[in-house]
């Protein structure tokens, strides 16, 4: 079974739909193999968002990430990585397709409500970032 990491960021935290998302993976055969409210450091997303370093919005992206607690939840399904790429929308949450979880919650492309691994590599790597194998059952 293949698995993947998800983020439902700080601005979707703060709307109190964090049930309202994990419902949706669920609805659509995705299972929940560990999920953990958590306050990022900002070591923390730097480290996470690493492969963004360079970019010009790393910064408000760190402190966007850091500014409430987010949702880590590992999802498990056949082709869990895609799926979740799907439910989520594009990145813009105003390029994104009605009824996803970006356009139904997400403001703007800083605060767009969820994270999801683009590949199943680095899915693996950001898995063990965030969970001990014996926590994912
Ligand atoms: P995520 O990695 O958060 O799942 P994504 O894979 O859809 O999102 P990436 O290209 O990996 O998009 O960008 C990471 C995050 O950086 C985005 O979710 C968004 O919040 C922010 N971001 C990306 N592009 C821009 C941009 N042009 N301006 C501002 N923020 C951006
Ligand atoms: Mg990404």
């Amino acid at each position: 079974m293949e698995q993947t990491l998800s983020i439902i960021k700080p601005d979707a935290v703060a709307k109190n739909v964090v049930g309202k998302i994990l419902s949706r993976f669920e609805e659509a055969g995705l299972r929940i193999a560990v999920t953990k409210k958590i306050q990022l450091s900002q070591a923390d997303a730097e480290a996470f968002y690493a492969v963004h370093s360079e970019r010009p919005f790393f910064g408000d992206l760190v402190e966007f990430m850091i500014s409430g607690p987010v949702i880590v939840t590992v999802l498990e399904g056949e082709d869990a990585m895609a799926k979740n790429r799907d439910l989520m929308g594009a990145t813009n949450p105003k390029e994104a397709a009605a009824g996803t979880i970006r356009a139904d919650f997400a403001e703007s492309i800083d605060a767009n409500a969820v994270h999801g691994s683009d590949s199943v590599e680095n899915a693996t790597d950001e898995i063990n970032f965030f969970f001990a194998q014996r926590e994912i059952c």
